[in-house]
């Protein structure tokens, strides 16, 4: 699995400790899922064109590359459903967690 590493988080003290972007990278988060996630996502591969907008768009930075296409990392996904909002090929769908 080519799953991003995790980092040691570091409080920022300055401004210029911040990201420049609206998240940070990949791989920032310290602790895996608590538990509290009630609907995850689950991803059709055959759908999936590779076209990473979800991989952008997932603000935990879960979404990983994976030959050409995506896959989520459920230890850290947060079930907040933005991937498949903007998957353009309707190749994410939201379940219920524990939901087969
Ligand atoms: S947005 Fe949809 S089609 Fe594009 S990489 Fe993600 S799952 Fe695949
Ligand atoms: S449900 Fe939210 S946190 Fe989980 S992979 Fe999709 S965008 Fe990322």
């Amino acid at each position: 699995m080519n799953r991003p590493a995790l980092r040691k988080y570091v409080n920022p003290q300055y401004l210029s400790d911040l990201p420049e972007g609206p998240c940070y990278d990949a791989g920032h988060l310290v602790t895996v899922n608590a538990g509290w996630r009630t609907r995850k996502p689950v991803l059709d591969s055959e759908a999936c064109t590779g076209c990473y907008i979800c991989y952008m768009n997932c603000p935990e930075g879960v979404i990983f590359k994976s030959d050409g296409k995506v896959d989520i990392d459920y230890d850290f996904c947060k079930g907040c459903g933005i991937c498949g909002n903007g998957c353009p090929k309707d190749a994410i769908v939201m379940i219920r967690e524990g939901e087969a």
